[in-house]
């Protein structure tokens, strides 16, 4: 089969066979670190870490090993019985965490979200009879019924009716509308410390220690929407610990277990034992396939010291991007933290990730007329200078004299 057709025979069988939910334009058939190759073995920067989710690159070997190990040993104890790697992965988790409570295990990032909600309200039933819970718009929480409630977005929201009720939406970075939205039933506060699919957005400091002092005075909850932003994506393990504030629950999925499907809602020490014994439950939550994935993941971040290297090489890459914000007035502002970065453009975001594209750079695009770019944090410099000359070429083909 010539190049080209193979990729084109396979999308067509797609839309045959997919609901047209998404709108795929590239086969993705192999991975290695920072890059994947397509069905007609072109290689490509996978600056999206397929949605946040490959921190430590595509395929590393030592998740990898992981893996191959524990699927030969034991795929799926189920929750009637314990398994090693799901209680070392919990304790590993609250250690990172410091905030000395416990975990919930299930599969995503909507059903770590749908958690946190349900933890919350089974919280407030016993604290007032409080169920409301504030979330931020231009946030988002996932795609279950209650998660979409809790997304404040128009798109994810139509057709949906009737969702479920019990959210209130403010406005981010103003603690007076998050004041405002605040009634004797509200029992929590949940937002992204970065706001990833809403336009890459970091909340500012004041916010943040503001949202916790009136979670403090109100007796509320502050849930941290950690799905996007965990795992070192911004430079710390989880971004509120960038803002010197400690939630009382957040969840965890995307990068969690470097593509094996794993969510988690973590818990401080008072709200450790909410879920009392058959309150929630989930088959594959814990899962020992992707419980070791993870363990692998977390041993490979702090042994490769991707903390360190998403500050380090995140800043350069914004540095550059700064530069061609400043040569091109179509770059209208670069944001972001550690390496979840974004650019702002004066144009359609989507014809900036298609030149990038043609020039061999995968990106997204996010709200806001935002351009997206989510690289794994295992990214050297050799090949993040590699990428922004492409990235260079890219630009001036759409607005180059
Ligand atoms: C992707 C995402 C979700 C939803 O995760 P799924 O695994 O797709 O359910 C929730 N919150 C944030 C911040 C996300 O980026």
């Amino acid at each position: 089969m010539s190049k080209e057709t193979k990729t084109k025979a396979i999308l067509e069988d797609y839309s045959a066979a997919l609901m047209p939910t998404y709108a795929p334009s590239i086969v993705v058939s192999s991975g290695k670190g920072v890059t994947v190759r397509d069905a007609d073995n072109m290689s490509f920067y996978d600056f999206t870490s397929g949605i946040g989710v490959h921190n430590t690159g595509h395929c590393h070997k030592k998740v990898v090993e992981a893996v191959q190990a524990q699927a030969a040993k034991l795929m799926h104890s189920s929750n009637i019985f314990a398994n090693e790697p799901e209680v070392k992965l919990a304790k590993k988790l609250v250690g990172l965490s410091g905030l000395g409570g416990k975990v919930f295990f299930c599969n995503s990032g909507a059903e770590a979200n749908e958690a946190a909600i349900k933890l919350a309200r089974k919280w407030g039933s016993a604290n007032g009879g409080r169920y409301e819970i504030v979330t931020m718009r231009r946030g988002f929480h996932g795609r279950t019924l209650a998660t979409v409630a809790a997304t404040a977005q128009a798109w994810c929201q139509e057709g949906y009716d009737p969702l479920p009720v019990g959210f209130a939406y403010a406005d981010f970075n103003d603690i007076e509308s998050v004041k405002a939205a605040v009634n004797e039933k509200t029992v929590a506060v949940m937002l992204e410390c970065v706001q990833g699919e809403g336009g890459v957005t970091p909340a500012t400091d004041e916010f943040i220690k503001g949202v916790r002092e009136l979670c403090d005075e109100k007796n509320l909850l502050m849930i941290c929407d950690e799905v996007q932003s965990g795992m070192g994506r911004t430079g710390d393990w989880f971004a509120w610990q960038g803002y010197g504030v400690k939630p009382d629950l957040f969840t965890l999925a995307k990068s969690l277990a470097d593509g094996i499907p794993m969510g988690a809602l973590v818990s401080n020490e008072k709200l450790a034992d909410v879920f009392t014994l058959s309150a929630h439950a989930s088959t594959f939550g814990g899962n020992p396939v992707a419980a070791a994935a993870a363990n692998a993941v977390i041993a490979v971040i702090e042994e490769e010291n991707l903390l360190e290297n998403a500050k380090k090489t995140g800043d350069l890459f914004r540095e550059a991007l700064q530069g061609f914000a400043d040569k091109y007035d179509k770059i209208l502002e670069v944001r972001g933290r550690g390496m979840m970065l974004g650019m702002s453009v004066d144009c359609d975001p989507r014809e900036v990730v298609d030149a990038l594209r043609a020039q061999g750079i995968l990106a997204l695009t996010a709200g806001g007329g935002t351009v997206r770019f989510l690289p794994p944090l295992v990214l050297g410099e050799d090949d993040l200078e590699d990428a922004v000359e492409m990235m260079g070429e890219a630009f001036d083909s759409l607005w180059g004299e």
